[in-house]
């Protein structure tokens, strides 16, 4: 007999009839002798309805209030599916967060779990019951008593966080495709389904827009090792199970507050090529890397920043080993890049003794303030930042190679922990080089401008940030340095969440004018594309590919970031959807098999 979360999605209990369905299936489980407790999310569109309710009255909703209100969708589907249920004889007992004893931290739209008591959950198990539990909501602790929630699509992560607490043979999620797809089948037609995918995959794909799991579930079924399953409410098919590592020991307590940062890795033996002032016209990405995979060069980090006028730079890091051939394919195409020819466009830079220091780990997912304290530290150490290349699970900074055992030294202590160098995943593995495409249409863009060249600030910016709660996304800081009031300075863009855009840059404008450095642009007509892989890992040519594909169908590349398993490209908004759809076909990741999304 095995113990199982079943959790369903508002497609999934989203009227009477597919209520009655969910109970048929819940039953079928228990037959089959299994105990199952049953997370749900609100039904269908209720969610979204309550937050206009609230708009319409207030431009800016009292957030304890807001909470109040979007917690109660969930608990008339609790109801409901337990009167449903009862009716076919299966005894059940519904039950809300804070009934459970589900208690959060006090932080209203987007609280964390800090610890699940199971002794009530339990009891009614061993009673003959099924728990049926809503999502998406707890208590904060203490005094307070405070009805949170977990942030939208959070019922996935009250569901695994149960599983966890109660030590669960596994967690179904139910929701209204097969599985976990190549890509979001409502956008691409024929995505498809996968078998499998690890949970460091999941991990990236769910937090660069893959919206069929919350990042936070997967986080929490890395952290403990939780089975995990996505499956179709309507079929008997097996679905995509998360591969999650086997039994990490782990305490209960602080459950979503775990260690953030699990490991410092560094690497010794980079070096960093820069290619500055390239036209900013669709292509040039593609024909550099195309002829950099062509020659057989394995690029680790790539980035494209943004810059006012019309040009760009692109800087890359690679082995020392291979540095040579790959400054020798640069410096070779470089010229035909140049819209003119001797201008000073495409001037190549190369900067052998470089060095790349990582913290990584899934708990730092959301959590703006371990980037900052990155960074802080670093600068803390004296230690000038080349190159950020962040990732969910990972942050990574290029450095002079003279600094690394000081900036080694210094984060290990920022962070309690050892440092290893970072082991490279080899080939042999035989994962795929891409699972999955993603794309984020929520994300908007700012850049400051000028801001000086000298250790400390990207500590600053990052340290603001995380004091105001906004998380950053992609960070790219530009190569080139510019002499403005005789101090070298350079832009630094990032992305944001677009609710959080207009307070950013109005925050940021006012730090940015007392701070001396330049003006805070904001774009919010972006889109971010990205493919994940972690067979990518040492194979090259896949960036080339994915460049190529956007260069053949005449889109532009804003801005390139990439970590070990991702490859990211921001594009203008209106050309999101064909991006993605054209990288999806590059990477011959299409079907046969049509997936057809339930309204
Ligand atoms: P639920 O209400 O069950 O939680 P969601 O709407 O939150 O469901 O998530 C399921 C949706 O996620 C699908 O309908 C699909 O449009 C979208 N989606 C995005 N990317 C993917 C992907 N890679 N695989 C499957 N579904 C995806
Ligand atoms: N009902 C919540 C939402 O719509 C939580 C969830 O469905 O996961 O975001
Ligand atoms: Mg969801």
């Amino acid at each position: 007999m095995a113990l199982i979360v079943q959790k369903y999605g508002g497609t999934s209990v989203g009227s009477v009839e597919r209520i009655q369905a969910v109970a048929l299936r819940v039953q079928k489980t228990v037959e089959a002798g299994n105990s199952v407790v049953v997370v749900v999310s609100a039904m269908g569109k209720t969610t979204d309805g309550l937050v206009k309710l609230a708009n319409d009255i207030s431009g800016n909703p009292n957030s304890r209030e807001m909470d109040m209100l979007l917690s109660t969708g969930e608990q008339v589907t609790i109801a409901l599916l337990s009167m449903a249920l009862q009716e076919i004889g299966q005894p059940a007992i519904s039950m809300t967060g804070a009934q459970v004893g589900i208690v959060t931290e006090a932080e209203h739209s987007r609280a964390r779990i800090l610890h699940i008591e199971t002794e009530r959950v339990l009891r009614h198990i061993q009673a003959g019951k099924v728990v049926v539990v809503a999502g998406f909501q707890g208590i904060s602790s203490r005094q307070d008593w405070e009805i949170t929630t977990l942030g939208r699509g959070g019922s996935d992560t009250s569901a695994v966080a149960l599983a966890a607490a109660l030590g669960a043979d596994f967690c179904e999620i139910y929701t209204d495709v097969p599985g976990i797809l190549t890509t979001d089948p409502r956008l691409v037609s024929d995505a498809q389904l996968m078998r499998e995918i690890t949970c460091d995959e999941m991990l990236e794909l769910a937090s660069l827009g893959a919206k069929v799991l919350h990042p936070r579930a997967v986080e929490i079924a890395k952290n403990y090792g939780v089975p995990l399953v996505v499956r179709s409410s309507w079929t008997d098919e097996p679905g995509t199970w998360v591969t999650t590592p086997q039994n990490p020991e782990r305490s209960l307590v602080n459950l979503e507050l775990a260690r953030a940062v699990d490991m410092v890795e560094f690497d010794i033996s980079q070096a960093r090529v820069s290619l500055l002032r390239v036209p900013d016209k669709p292509g040039v990405a593609g024909r550099l890397f195309g002829e950099i995979s062509r020659q057989n060069v394995d690029v680790d980090l790539i980035i494209q920043s943004i810059h006012e006028g019309n040009t760009n730079d692109i800087a890359y890091t690679v082995a020392t080993p291979i540095l040579k051939r790959a400054e020798a394919v640069t410096l070779a195409i470089a010229p035909s890049l140049r819209n003119q020819p001797n201008s000073d466009e495409a001037e190549v830079i190369v900067e052998q003794n470089t060095a790349k220091v990582s913290i990584a780990g899934a708990g730092m997912i959301g959590r703006p303030g371990v980037a900052a304290k990155m960074f802080a530290t670093l600068a803390e150490a004296g230690v000038n930042i080349q190159m950020i290349s962040t990732s969910e699970v990972k942050v990574s900074c290029v450095i002079d190679v003279v600094d690394c055992d000081r900036a080694i030294t210094a984060l290990c202590t920022a962070f309690e922990i050892n440092a290893s160098p970072a082991i490279k995943a080899t080939s042999g593995q035989k994962l795929p080089p891409v699972r999955g495409v993603a794309l984020d249409m929520n994300q908007a863009r700012l850049a400051i401008r000028q801001v000086p060249n000298r250790p400390g600030m990207a500590a600053k910016l990052f340290g603001l940030l995380a004091e105001y709660n906004i998380s950053v996304d992609m960070i790219i800081q530009s190569q080139r340095c510019r002499i403005v009031e005789g101090i070298p300075r350079r832009d630094i863009a990032f992305t944001v969440a677009r609710i959080d855009a207009e307070n950013t840059q109005q925050k940021l404008s006012h730090a940015a004018s007392e701070l001396g450095w330049g003006e805070v642009v904001l774009d919010r007509a972006i889109a971010k594309v990205s493919v994940v892989g972690s067979g990518m890992v040492g194979q090259p040519g896949i960036a080339a590919k994915m460049f190529e594909a956007l260069a053949k169908n005449q889109i532009n590349i804003q801005m390139i970031a990439t970590s070990e398993i991702k490859i990211s490209c921001v594009v203008a908004q209106e050309e999101g959807v064909k991006a993605l759809q054209v990288i999806h076909q590059a990477f011959e990741l299409a079907g046969s098999e049509k997936f057809v999304v339930p309204v």
